[in-house]
Formats: C-alpha cells, sequence, structure tokens
C-alpha cells in the first residue's frame, strides 16, 4: 500500500526538499516526518476517530495533518480557507467531525488553532510511526464538491482507490525523484495527483500561490528557481500561465511533463505548448472526484495537435469504460453516450448518500454514471460535453443548480435561473444569475452579489441580472436560450 512507501520515504529522505511553499520557505523530509510524527502522537493521545476537517490554505501543517490522520486510520476532509463559512457550516454539519484542524471558529467539535497545531509540529518526537494496518475499503479522505441541491456533497475516497491511482500516475508520468508544481487547493481533486506523486518518489512538492491578483512576474521568479520537472494543471491553468510570454523552457528549462485534467483540453492549448516547450511530454487524463482523480490517460504527440477534438486516451489497467445508453446498454464505437467507469477507482459514493443513483453495480463491480457524454473511436476515448447542468469553468466544477438554490435563500429573491456563456468552442466564459425580485422588496445587483458572496465560493458567484420575469418556452420551461441571446 502507498502508506507504506510513503513512510519508508518519510524516514528515508531526509534533508531532501519535501514542501516548498509560496513564500520561499522549504521544508526537508526530516522536517515534514517529525511533524507528521508528532500530529500523530497527538491524534492517538486524544483517541481521536472519525472524520477530522483539516482546514487551511496549502500550509505545510495542511499537508503533516493529512497524512496523520492516514497514518492513525482517521478520515480527513480537507477544506480551502477560500471557503465561505456558510459553506463550511455545511460542511460541518454533513460530516459530523470530531476535531478541526485550523482556524476555524464551531462550537461543535473541537479545534486546534494553526498555531496550537505549530507548537504541536515543532516538539521534540515522542512517538514514531511503527505499524500503518490501514484495510483497503476504509475511507481515506472525503472532497467536498459542487451539488446540485445548493450544499456541497463529500465524495468517499478508499485507501485502495488512492492506491490505484497513484500507482497509475506514477507509471504513467514516469516519475522518480522530482519537483513537482501544485496548482490546486487540497480540497480539490486534482491536488491528489500532486500531493501524493510527490510522496511516494521522495520529490520536492513545490506549491504556486495565488495568481488571481496576476502578478506574475514575482511567481515566474520563483518558477525559475524551482527547478521543476512535473507540473499537474488544468488547461485553465495553463492558459492564464500563457498569457505571458515568458512562460517557456527558458523560464523552466526542467520542466519535462505536464499531466492535464479537469476539463477539456484544447488544441489551441496543446499547440501552444509545443511552441513554448518543444521537447514537452503532454499527458491528457480524464476523471471526476468520483473516481479518485482520474482515469483515462494519453501521451500527447504533436500529431495530436492536428486533431480537432484531442482524445481523453485510455483508462487505467483496473478500470472499464463503457460508452453507455440510457438502459447502461454498452454503445458500439463511433456512438456517443454516457460514460460509465466500473472497477478499482470507483469511490465509495457519497457521503449520507446524497445523489445515490450515480453510483451502481455494474456486472459484479461497483460502477459511476458520471454524466459525461463520450464517444470511442480506435480504441481512444473522446470527451464531447456534458448531459446535465454541471459545467466546469476556469477548471472550477460547478452545479448550476447549486448557485440558483443559494440564489433562492436570499430574501429578496422570488426566481432565479443561472445561465453558462459559451463560446463557438462550447467553453464557458462567464456565469449569469437571472433573479426576479419579490414584490415590495426594495434590493439590487450589488446587495444580492454581496450576500451570494457569503454562501459560495468566489469561482462560482456569477453575474447577477435582475430581471421582470424569468421567460418561459412553449412548453413551460424556463427559456435559457432566450436569457442567453437577449440579456448576456
Ligand atoms: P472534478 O470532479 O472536479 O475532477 O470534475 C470532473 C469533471 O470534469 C468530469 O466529470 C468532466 O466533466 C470534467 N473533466 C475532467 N477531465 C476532463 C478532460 N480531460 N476533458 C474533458 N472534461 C474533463
Amino acid at each position: 500500500m502507498i502508506f507504506d512507501v510513503i513512510l519508508n520515504t518519510l524516514r528515508t529522505e531526509g534533508a531532501s526538499a519535501a514542501y516548498t511553499q509560496d513564500d520561499g520557505q522549504t521544508f526537508s523530509y526530516n522536517e515534514l516526518y517529525k511533524f507528521v510524527c508528532n500530529i500523530y502522537g497527538y491524534l492517538l493521545s486524544k483517541k481521536t476517530d472519525g472524520n477530522v476537517i483539516v482546514y487551511g490554505h496549502k500550509e505545510v501543517y495542511m499537508k503533516a495533518c493529512m497524512l496523520a490522520c492516514s497514518f492513525a486510520g482517521i478520515t480527513y476532509i480537507p477544506v480551502d480557507s477560500s471557503t465561505p463559512e456558510e459553506r463550511v457550516s455545511d460542511i460541518i454539519n454533513q460530516a459530523e467531525p470530531s476535531l478541526i484542524f485550523g482556524d476555524i471558529e464551531t462550537t461543535f467539535c473541537k479545534t486546534v488553532s494553526s498555531d496550537e497545531i505549530n507548537r504541536i509540529m515543532n516538539r521534540p518526537v515522542q512517538t514514531e510511526i511503527n505499524e500503518i494496518s490501514l484495510k483497503p475499503d476504509d475511507i481515506c479522505y472525503m472532497i467536498f464538491t459542487s451539488g446540485s441541491t445548493g450544499q456541497p456533497k463529500g465524495v468517499k475516497v478508499t485507501y485502495s482507490n488512492l492506491d490505484s491511482c497513484i500507482k497509475w500516475v506514477k507509471e504513467i508520468t514516469g516519475s522518480k525523484k522530482e519537483v513537482i508544481l501544485n496548482q490546486a487547493n487540497f480540497s480539490f481533486d486534482l491536488s491528489v495527483a500532486d500531493f501524493y506523486l510527490s510522496l511516494v518518489t521522495g520529490s520536492e512538492h513545490f506549491i504556486i500561490g495565488d495568481i488571481s491578483g496576476f502578478d506574475f512576474s514575482s511567481i515566474f521568479r520563483r518558477l525559475e528557481k524551482s527547478g521543476a520537472t512535473i507540473a499537474v494543471f488544468t488547461p485553465s491553468f495553463a492558459d492564464l500561465l500563457m498569457l505571458d510570454r515568458s512562460f517557456s523552457a527558458e523560464l523552466l528549462p526542467k520542466l519535462h511533463t505536464i499531466l492535464f485534467c479537469g476539463e477539456k483540453l484544447s488544441t489551441k492549448t496543446v499547440q501552444k505548448l509545443f511552441r513554448r516547450f518543444p521537447d514537452l511530454k503532454i499527458i491528457n487524463s480524464y476523471g471526476p472526484t468520483e473516481c479518485t482523480f482520474a482515469v483515462t490517460s494519453v501521451l500527447l504527440t504533436k500529431d495530436s495537435v492536428l486533431e480537432e477534438n484531442i482524445s481523453i486516451g485510455s483508462p487505467k489497467k483496473d478500470v472499464e469504460i463503457i460508452i453507455c445508453d440510457e438502459n447502461l446498454s454498452p454503445l458500439p464505437d463511433g456512438e456517443t453516450g454516457e460514460i460509465m467507469i466500473a472497477g478499482a477507482s470507483v469511490a465509495d459514493g457519497y457521503l449520507n448518500n446524497y445523489g445515490r443513483k450515480a453510483f451502481i453495480e455494474y456486472d459484479g463491480r461497483k460502477a459511476y454514471l458520471t454524466g459525461d457524454l463520450a464517444y470511442r473511436q480506435k480504441g481512444l476515448l473522446y470527451y464531447k460535453s456534458r448531459k446535465d447542468n454541471q459545467i466546469k469553468y476556469k477548471g472550477y466544477r460547478i452545479e448550476l443548480t447549486d448557485i440558483e438554490s443559494n440564489l433562492l435563500k436570499i430574501d429578496s429573491v422570488e426566481e432565479a435561473c443561472v445561465v453558462a456563456k459559451r463560446n463557438k468552442n462550447g467553453d464557458v466564459t462567464g456565469i449569469f444569475g437571472f433573479v426576479k425580485i419579490k414584490e415590495n422588496c426594495s434590493t439590487d445587483v450589488q446587495s444580492i452579489e454581496k450576500e451570494l458572496s457569503s454562501k459560495l465560493p468566489l469561482y462560482m458567484c456569477p453575474k447577477v441580472r435582475i430581471i421582470n420575469d424569468i421567460p418561459l418556452t412553449a412548453n413551460g420551461k424556463r427559456d435559457v436560450k432566450k436569457l442567453s441571446e437577449e440579456y448576456i
């Protein structure tokens, strides 16, 4: 199991860099091992069980706490500190944690502040981690993702799911001892790949900080010194970095591989990357959080950039992908249907059985109906679109009905309809929330946007438009087409 490998890495990699943060601070494997042992000792001394929330924003303590939980056989739930309070409360109420690491104020359970965590981590080590006895089907972590009812839903990922995923990621990237760039917050499934790949290979996990301020020069100065060899990115993030000409092989001469996941990779992005990094290995991978990071992959060649639709590749060995119709019958090559994933990567379902319908049994194995439409040709899979209201915007997974439900929680809002604006390639370029205001209520766009931002993460907040009535189609459904054409 990978946690035996990880323990060995922590014990043997010594002074090698394990974790480098945004501010340039680096922690060695010796230090990380000490931090993990101390948190592990704390968990045992408090007889902690059940679920533990680890709250913060990519601090080294998050990595130490998440690992310590796993060594102690406790399920961890990473929550980024950019998550609004209301949403954090939802997560706490659903997950019922026995402990929270990080600066959250709650009366629900005991919390350990970041200052206290740092004190615990830096004590002399009293408890070493000697034996690990994890059951493959136990839950390693839960990641909360956008849910269609207006509350986030927790995906339960087992130790064996993770084991299978990381062995495969190591194989497809051919990783040895690397410097691995991290883009995503630890509360996103994308980060699972770089978080664990670094640990099983004794590599340096190099954290890229917040780039929302577009201060590329300071980020690039740090990247230049990183000696990065592998990156795990969403296509949107690579596009953002490529807005600056200096993002090229001159800046990162050792970068040999980018592993993409999370959204459609365009031909344009790949072409541009090959121009900037002529010798780069570009891997496109596909999969939802519900199937542990990714389940298909393909190594793109310079010929792939001639294809209009870039393939998402073929499945990992212990997973089967079935392109199926509505009766779950497999469709022949070339026909578009829903992607069903069966086998080792399929998670244990949602916490409290939220949306249970998507997790099913197929041919005696666990399977997950993704809601993604795709087709297969000459053994390779090609992603087409979603069959529902889930979108990807700037790499983030969002249910439009999650936004709608939260708009409707605002007192002055009578009706809400959320629409994604798309460009000619079908990519989402903006989100608009149309609201009808209750009679006799006086409010404005700014007030609604402000209240919504206390309920939803910023990346989910739409531009709000107040309208008199939500238009309807002839058969009484909300006329999304009309809204897009007339108001966006
Ligand atoms: P998440 O759970 O955040 O990883 O989002 C999973 C969803 O992202 C999938 O169900 C797809 O809709 C989309 N997705 C992930 N990878 C790809 C890809 N390589 N190409 C197209 N869509 C993708």
